[in-house]
């Protein structure tokens, strides 16, 4: 059974991730990378950018796509400067609703608080809990039993619903009891709270001199549209992709790497003529849901959740969500992996004329109270001119909007298998077995010499030399094989290669498939042409 708990305890035992600073106890929301981590994590925005920057050719339309377009990449700095945060919104909007607890002094996100109603002798209160999804029951009818002061034998005499929401469902909160709380009622009104960190930049450190790391990579992108436009002789539609890190101060980060305080995004702002922009919104929601399932998400734990029109901005043709079943989470529910959002000419337009007020209609410049817009744009011309027509007008975007590390840990908990597969005498065990795909596994293959003796180890170690060169791979000869196998099944390497007598005569080794658990021989000379084919699947 694949449960968080045990895919976190794997991360942890094999080195997929660290919890950050944890010698000193670690640091809430911030996670590290492990040697295998690493590797997974480089693989996961390296087909991210191979498969949708490096590798898309512009002279062919891809399947399904309106036409052609061309795509380019682009690396930002994390600070910027503040202006660009005043006209993207983030200043006054980016914030989520927390509360806090007046006895336990604690502050929780709102929407993530989630607790059951439970019911004794006909007094009925609602007990919160910040519990993982796989303890959140039992730690509800532990609080209830102590709340109503019951003892274990009269467990029975409680009744905890079934159903597990979150207290921004309820009508009131008078009959919460909150997470860490011992009384009724102790939960403030919720407060807005901005998730962005500041920081100062220089050394004199005034009130004029701060700024924020940057909460998405999106922005960088929109201030060097023109940059882009006037250097490389991109002509719309185009894209721009970015790799890189984000901050964001959550109030309550969980869940493993799914919120973390510090991340990766992989994002694109792919720039159109206003006209075409229903069809490439909804050419890339699907390009980018297909993309999940060619490494390997299953179609029954994906979904791609559409945004109801009137959660929509006005000037928005749609968003969608493309979420996946994570073991933490209830069945039937589902969290962001990545959003795909039409956002017209909203971001342009802002960092040209100053902050949009987006309920306008048309939009208009968001004003202060002396009547001067709130927040002054660049005043430069981010408006594109299509050589072809001689027609000038701002492009409508569309942005897909990945998290690496979400990604990551998708890939993760899908990959999670325990099967059964013979010991080195025959007999079924239970193996766990990450069936990441080939692309994405942190090791390609091991090479092991059957015995440590015979010429088997010189012969393996020339064969790890030579592909070494091209893929991560990885030498053992320690103790008996069928263990050595065990390992790399646990490190998700799709393909163990074998020196066995056999190869001493006639130049060829087993290749034994991790999932199928099959053994084929190949020559020795066949291997990285073996490899690059199955690996490339
Ligand atoms: P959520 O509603 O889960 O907070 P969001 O809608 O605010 O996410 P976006 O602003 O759309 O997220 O960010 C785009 C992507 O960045 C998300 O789909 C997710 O993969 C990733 N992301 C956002 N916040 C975090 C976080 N705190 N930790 C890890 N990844 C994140």
């Amino acid at each position: 059974m694949k449960s968080m708990e045990k895919i976190v305890s794997l991360c942890k035992r094999r080195g997929f991730l660290f919890q950050s600073s944890e010698i000193y106890g670690g640091i809430q929301g911030f996670w590290d990378y492990g040697p295998l981590g690493v590797e997974l994590k480089r693989n996961v925005k390296e087909a991210w950018w191979q498969d949708m920057i490096a590798g898309h050719n512009e002279l062919v339309a891809p399947n399904d796509a309106p036409g052609t377009f061309e795509m380019v990449g682009l690396d930002c700095t994390i600070i910027m400067h503040p202006q660009v945060w005043k006209c993207s919104g983030h200043f006054d909007l980016f914030h989520d609703h927390m509360v806090d607890c007046r006895e336990s002094k604690k502050r929780y996100r709102f929407d993530q608080i989630r607790g059951r109603w439970v019911e004794y002798q006909d007094k009925k209160i609602f007990v919160a809990t910040m519990a993982e999804q796989e303890q959140e029951f039992d730690e509800v009818r532990r609080r209830g039993m102590k709340y109503f002061k019951l003892r274990s034998k009269d467990a029975e005499k409680l009744s905890v619903e079934d159903l597990s929401i979150t207290i921004d469902k309820l009508d009131d909160t008078t009959q919460v009891l909150a997470p860490d709380a011992k009384t009724l009622d102790t939960l403030t009104e919720p407060r807005e709270y901005n998730l962005m960190f500041k920081t100062t930049v220089g050394a004199l450190g005034g009130e004029d001199d701060y700024t924020f790391l940057r909460p998405e990579t999106a922005q960088g992108i929109f201030v060097n549209f023109k940059n882009v436009l006037d250097s490389s002789r991109v002509s719309l539609p185009f894209g721009i992709g970015q790799i890189g890190k984000s901050f964001r101060n959550e109030i309550t980060p969980r869940n493993f790497t799914f919120r973390s305080r510090e991340f990766e995004q992989m994002e694109i702002e792919f720039f159109c003529p206003p006209d075409q922009s229903h069809a490439w919104y909804g050419y890339w929601r699907d390009r980018r849901l297909a993309w999940y399932k060619s490494l390997g998400l299953s179609d029954e734990s994906l979904i791609m959740r559409e945004h109801h029109k009137d959660e929509l901005a006005h000037y928005s043709v749609g968003t969608a969500d493309i979420e996946y079943a994570f073991p933490f989470l209830p069945e039937g529910e589902y969290g962001e992996l990545e959003g795909i959002a039409h956002r017209g000419d909203f971001d342009l337009r802002s960092h040209m004329e100053g902050k949009l007020d987006p309920k306008t209609e048309p939009m208009t410049v968001e004003l202060g109270e002396n009547g001067k817009p709130k927040y002054r744009g660049s005043g430069k011309d981010l408006s594109y001119r299509d050589e072809a027509t001689n027609e000038k007008y701002v492009p409508h975007v569309i942005e897909p909007s990945a998290g690496a590390d979400r990604g990551v840990l998708a890939f993760l908990c899908e990959a999670y298998t325990e099967d059964e597969a013979p010991d080195e005498n025959g007999n079924m065990q239970t193996r766990v077995v990450m069936k990441l795909h080939p692309r994405l596994a942190p090791i390609k293959a091991a090479i092991f010499p059957l015995v440590k003796k015979d010429g088997m180890p010189e012969v393996a170690q020339a064969i790890y030399g030579t592909l070494k060169k091209q893929f991560n791979v990885f030498y053992d000869e320690k103790g008996a094989v069928g263990r050595r196998y065990r390992r790399q099944d646990e490190a998700g390497t799709p393909f163990c290669i074998t020196v066995d007598t056999q190869t001493m005569t006639d130049q060829t080794v087993t290749i034994r498939d991790r999932d199928t658990l099959e053994q084929s021989r190949v020559k020795i000379d066949d291997l990285t042409e073996v490899l690059t084919r199955r690996i490339n699947v």
